[in-house]
Parts: C-alpha cells; sequence; structure tokens
C-alpha cells in the first residue's frame, strides 16, 4: 500500500477542526468525488475513498486520539489496531452524511431484508364493512438454529477478506471499471467457515407463513395495508422488510363502485314506468323502498343518499345511485297482445310520445333540407 496521505491535509481542515467542521469538510469533499456522481471515474474513486477513510477516523473520538498520536499505524487494519481501522461503520458514515442527500440505496449495502407485497382479493361486502383476512405467504424467515448469521453454532461468521467487508469489490471489465457484489461473499461482508446445516449458511429459510391482515372498513382496490417487519429477512441476520398488501376487490353482481358512490342498475317494466310504483332496491345494508314517479323514461337516476360506501379516508358517506331501465314485455299471449293492440290505437296520437314526435320531425326536416 502507497504511504498514505494525512487525514486533516486530505479533508483540509486544522488538527484542531471540531466535528462540525470536520463533518462539513467531508461532506463537501464526498459530494464533489461520489462514485454516483462520477461513474467510471477511478481518480474520484480514490479521493472519495481517501475521505471517507479520512472521516472515519477523525469523526470517531477515540480514533481521531489513536490517529492523532500514533499516526496512520494507530488507526490502519493492517497496522497495529487490527482490526480496529475502516472496516465496519463505513454505512453508519452514509447514513449520517448522505441520508437526506442521496436518500439511501445507491451503493449502500442493505441494512434491511425486502418488502414483500401480497394481492388480497375482498368482496365488496368485505371492502365496505372491514374484515380480518388470513393470508399465508411464501417467504424468508431468519433461521432460528443459527440466529440469522449462518454460521454454525459455536462457530462464528468472519470479515471478508477480499472486500474488506464491504460488501462490494471494484472490476475490471475491458475499459471499465465497475462496481459489483463480492463474490466471496456475495455482497454480506461476511464470510462462513462453518455453515449451519439447516440454513447452509443462508442464515435465512424459506417458509410459508400465515398471518392475519386486519382490513378497515371502505378500503378499495389498489389501497395498501403495511405490516411493518414481515417482509423478508435479510441474510446474516438483518432485520426483516416490511409487507405491503394491496388490495383488489372484485366485482359485485349488483354494484358498481365509484369512490364513495355505489350505482345499480334497476329494470321495471313499462307499466311501472308510466303510471308510477314503489320498488324495492338493495342496499348494502338490506332493501330500500323507492317511489318511482309516474311517466319515468328508461335512463332515468335516482339518488338514495347515504346508503353508498364511507371511503377508508374520508368522513362523507356516499350515495346509491339508480338507474332505471325500462324493460319492453315478451312472450305476450293472445289477450295481452289484443290490449296492446288496443293500447298502439289510443296512444296513436303525438302528444303521448313528445320524445318520438321531437325525433321525427327532426328526421324529416333532415331529408327536406336534403331535397330542398
Ligand atoms: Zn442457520
Ligand atoms: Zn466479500
Amino acid at each position: 500500500m502507497a504511504a498514505k496521505t494525512d487525514y486533516y491535509e486530505t479533508l483540509g481542515v486544522d488538527r484542531g477542526a471540531d466535528a462540525a467542521a470536520i463533518k462539513k469538510a467531508y461532506r463537501r469533499i464526498a459530494m464533489k468525488y461520489h462514485p454516483d456522481r462520477n461513474p467510471d471515474d477511478p481518480k474520484a474513486e480514490d479521493k472519495f475513498k481517501e475521505a471517507s477513510e479520512a472521516y472515519e477516523i477523525l469523526s470517531d473520538q477515540e480514533k481521531r486520539e489513536a490517529y492523532d498520536r500514533f499516526g496512520h499505524a494507530g488507526v490502519d487494519p493492517q497496522g497495529m489496531g487490527g482490526g480496529q481501522g475502516f472496516s465496519g461503520g463505513f454505512s453508519d458514515i452514509f447514513g449520517d452524511v448522505f441520508g437526506d442527500v442521496f436518500g439511501g440505496g445507491g451503493s449502500r449495502r442493505a441494512s434491511r431484508g425486502s418488502d414483500l407485497q401480497y394481492t388480497l382479493e375482498l368482496s365488496l361486502e368485505q371492502a365496505v364493512k372491514g374484515t380480518t383476512a388470513k393470508i399465508t405467504i411464501p417467504t424468508n424467515v431468519g433461521c432460528d438454529t443459527c440466529d440469522g448469521s449462518g454460521a454454525k453454532p459455536g462457530t462464528s461468521a468472519s470479515t471478508c477478506a477480499t472486500c474488506n467487508g464491504q460488501g462490494q469489490v471494484r472490476m475490471q471489465q475491458g475499459f471499465f471499471s465497475v462496481q459489483q457484489a463480492c463474490p466471496s461473499c456475495r455482497g454480506n461482508g461476511k464470510t462462513i467457515d462453518e455453515p449451519c446445516s439447516k440454513c447452509r449458511g443462508q442464515g435465512v429459510v424459506r417458509e410459508r407463513k400465515t398471518l392475519s391482515v386486519k382490513v378497515p372498513a371502505g378500503v378499495d382496490t389498489g389501497d395498501r395495508v403495511r405490516l411493518s417487519g414481515e417482509g423478508e429477512a435479510g441474510p446474516g441476520g438483518i432485520p426483516p422488510g416490511d409487507l405491503y398488501v394491496q388490495m383488489s376487490v372484485k366485482s359485485h353482481p349488483l354494484f358498481e363502485r365509484r369512490d364513495a358512490d355505489l350505482y345499480c342498475e334497476i329494470p321495471i317494466s313499462f307499466v311501472d314506468a308510466a303510471l308510477g310504483a314503489e320498488i324495492e332496491v338493495p342496499t348494502l345494508t338490506g332493501k330500500v323502498k323507492l317511489k318511482i314517479p309516474s311517466e319515468t323514461q328508461t335512463g332515468k337516476l335516482f339518488r338514495l343518499r347515504g346508503k353508498g360506501i364511507q371511503p377508508v379516508r374520508t368522513s362523507r358517506t356516499g350515495d346509491l345511485i339508480c338507474r332505471v331501465i325500462v324493460e319492453t314485455p315478451v312472450k305476450l299471449n293472445g289477450e295481452q297482445k289484443e290490449l296492446m293492440e288496443k293500447l298502439r290505437e289510443s296512444l296513436g296520437e303525438s302528444k303521448h310520445a313528445p320524445q318520438s314526435h321531437r325525433w321525427f320531425s327532426g328526421v324529416k326536416k333532415f331529408f327536406d333540407d336534403l331535397s330542398g
């Protein structure tokens, strides 16, 4: 290893600099030379690493004192300190300094297992009233034999020598140098000499897990419920991610939902439509009566206030909107046909069918204009 630059010089601060000044100086340098901003620039990366190492030491009271007294030998992983130096803590620096800048992710090592998503099918009634659903998901859970370490009980994992515990290495591919997961430890930063026999060193085992999901009343398709810590356990004993349960509401034979409102189509006889009637309509809480006034046309909407849904995030309860469809009678017997013939004669005049009258007048004018 080449001779190292003085840590204070690297950060451009004087030896009496306080913690805030050191952090500020590191942040400035690291922002400039961060690998995410300087892809495939080894010089920038070297500067970034140097600054990170300097910060790692100078931001730690104990390490800084050791460095002040013994120089690099006091803190070098290859020196007397043995393992006290630049091994762990890298991700902590990122969390501390970059938490608000790079927003996590990036080249940081995973600190949690993966999040899982599960789609839960619900009937409209379940979605509206809320329910408790049992779900079974295949997932990784921490191995209980080795407590997630992956090492055989009684032994322990050791820091990976290839990546020095970083979990990532630079590989030369032609002209490019790319960062990738360390092949020796597969990104864990640790290697296991004697793997646990149950999980074969993975620290996690595949299991089907049954969970109870409380679905609040009023959810709709696309709404999600988060079960914190019920995602996949990560390797090496890192805590599990979250489970997101996404709602999918099945279509209903009678009702269609649009946000808070319910829509329903109701067929009525042409006699009821003409003379008026009181009919029963279904709601999610039972039947209610609906008065159909005389001379009701097909397609007319009737709004039943408060008979809709109260969505999970609002306080307003929606309405039930009924659309009546006037049905033409079928399978008429002789007597009925006779009555209808009489009705047709009787209704002959246009005043009983203003819509038809307007329409036929329009058609007549259209042809008159064409020929005129
Ligand atoms: Zn195990
Ligand atoms: Zn490694």
